[in-house]
């Protein structure tokens, strides 16, 4: 079965919490790059990028690895 975009998990970032020193960006180069005052931003563009299955595990580390909690996966 495809799966639907809209229903794919996905990263949400708490920009309310995060402080923008950028340890996820580190831990997720090809799904988060930094904007210009370090705040974790998707390179797609998107709001809430899209958590590609391959990607899961290392999504799942970053979350983890957040000292602010600012990282969760919506399902
Ligand atoms: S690891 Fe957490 S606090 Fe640090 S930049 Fe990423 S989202 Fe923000």
């Amino acid at each position: 079965m495809t799966r639907n975009r809209s229903h794919a998990p996905r990263l949400h970032i708490d920009w309310t919490r995060c402080d923008g020193r950028g340890s996820c960006t580190e831990l997720l180069p090809h799904t988060l790059d930094r904007d210009e005052w370090g705040y974790p931003m998707a390179r797609t563009g998107e709001r809430e990028p899209t958590v590609a299955e391959s990607d899961r595990r290392h999504v799942n580390r970053a979350v983890k690895a957040c000292p602010l909690l600012a990282l969760r996966v919506v399902d």
